[in-house]
């Protein structure tokens, strides 16, 4: 069997990261079996979709590396098709027009709920004449559900899936103004699509009951179906707002890496024993649709930051700084060579700390910063007169040494504050200070020797206090 999988949003919003969790699945699945991953924008809901919205698909999808196969299909470019396998279930008797009126829908709805019943539609218009039909309403389409035995499910996330048939109604495939159902398209696009497998969230869940109707009726195959559990808080409540950022564009803006990103969505849900750390080739192999668990995912920003920590020092300081130096050209900043040389040689100290690629730009901006640096408080209260004299008095000492490395240096902080009898953090303190301006930074050996001896000198004597 050719493995096709699809992804298909509505793009009206941001790309929810539940959403880019789903396209991950259906896309390790079709690459695990050398099959295809298609993108289908379901955009029929032309009040409520956005280009905006369909660029943040598309960007999303791009920064997760999640390549699609073939154009992206527009779903409101195909209703021409919709409205003629309308027209078949018309024509074989599998669907029918209903005239009701809004204010006899309304009864109906009242009637089930002092029934204590979910809402159904009576089947009213199911077996009467269309002659009896008023001349002035436009009806709906409904397709006839079976009234006696169950619709199985076999899914390979859920398991088997039971319903009674008398539980279904006949439910809408096309609107009064000619436009197909949610319920129609989905199922008509996926056949014609080729899809195989369709892998997406446990709230389609009932859907999949009511559009296995319209198969039927077709009399075509049914994909194979994987309902996944929907993504909740830490708080076991649906994700919402109150849980942090729900666009994967904002998790880009915030400084994760993609890979860690593609890490962590992929064990919200699955897993592989307890191994938690995956490169994109690894998940790719040992990717299955069943080990995903039935139970919720909670989403933990804790772990996640700790991935991207991970991922972080992983990288190489070169690739490090071509994303730092991405960032700063946002800010309409051109760093010089000089510059991005000091945060290739500065990293080594600093990625440790660093959760995101933000904060790790920040931990830098001492290094790309101009003299004179900008001090923080507690840098300005060290730097007094006195301490500034200090300095001045010990620059020429310090630029006696020759061979630059943080041991030397070391040895020749130590040895001045010997000679006048200080103790080390006397010097050390306000050293810190006039070449980083912040009161935390890495090790001041370090830092002095990844500044260079000229550099050094230069922040000492332009202190700007
Ligand atoms: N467009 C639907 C949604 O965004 C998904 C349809 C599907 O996956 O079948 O929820």
């Amino acid at each position: 069997m050719k493995i096709i999988t699809r992804f298909a949003p509505s793009p009206t919003g941001y790309l929810h990261i539940g959403g880019v969790r789903t396209a991950l699945f259906n896309w390790l699945f079709a690459k695990k079996h050398g099959g295809l991953f298609k993108l289908r924008i379901e955009d029929t809901d032309l009040k409520r979709s956005t280009t905006e919205a369909k660029k943040a698909i598309i960007d999303g999808l791009e920064w997760m590396d999640l390549k699609w196969d073939g154009d992206i299909i527009y779903q409101s470019e195909r209703l021409e098709r919709h409205r003629e396998i309308v027209d078949i279930l018309l024509e074989k008797g599998h669907a029918y027009k209903c005239y009701c009126s809004p204010e006899e829908l309304e009864e109906m709805r009242a009637q089930a709920k002092a029934e204590k019943r979910a809402p159904r539609y009576n089947g009213k218009w199911r077996n009467l004449s269309s002659n009896l039909a008023p001349s002035d309403v436009n009806p709906v389409i409904r397709i006839k559900c079976p009234q006696t035995g169950s619709t199985i499910l076999k899914d390979l996330v859920q398991g088997e899936i039971n319903i009674k048939n008398t539980e279904l109604d006949d439910f809408i495939i096309m609107r009064s103004d000619g436009t197909p159902t949610y319920m129609l398209s989905v199922v008509v696009d996926d056949y014609d699509m080729e899809v195989s497998h369709v892998i997406r969230g446990v709230d389609h869940l009932t859907n999949t009951i009511r559009q296995q109707q319209i198969y039927n009726a077709m009399e075509w195959d049914i994909p194979i179906y994987s309902h996944i559990p929907l993504i909740h808080g830490m708080d076991g409540s649906k994700l919402s707002k109150r849980h942090g950022a729900l666009g994967i564009n904002a998790y880009k803006e915030m400084g994760y890496l993609t890979e860690s990103m593609l890490n962590y969505l992929l064990r919200l849900g699955w897993s592989h024993g307890d191994k938690e750390i995956f490169s994109r080739n690894e998940a790719k192999e040992l990717f299955n649709l069943e080990s995903i668990g039935k139970s919720s995912a909670k989403f933990d920003i804790d772990k996640l930051n700790s991935l991207n920590s991970m991922y972080i020092n992983k990288i190489d300081n070169k690739d490090l700084s071509d994303y730092i130096n991405k960032l700063y050209k946002k800010d309409s900043i051109n760093l010089n060579d000089k510059q991005l040389k000091l945060i290739i040689n500065g990293l080594n100290g600093i990625k440790a700390r660093a959760r995101t690629i933000i904060e790790l730009k920040e931990m830098t901006s001492f290094y790309t910063a101009k003299t004179p640096i900008p001090l923080d408080k507690k840098s300005q209260k060290v730097l007094s007169s006195e301490n500034i004299k200090l300095l001045i008095n010990y620059s020429p000492f310090l630029e006696k040494l020759e061979e630059w490395t943080k041991n030397k240096i070391e040895e020749n902080i130590k040895s001045y504050c010997n000679s006048i009898n200080i103790n080390l953090g006397k010097l050390a303190q306000p050293l810190r200070a006039a070449t980083t301006g912040k009161s935390v930074s890495p090790g001041l050996y370090e830092v002095m020797e990844v500044l260079g001896k000229e550099e050094t000198l230069n922040r000492i004597q332009n202190i700007n206090n």
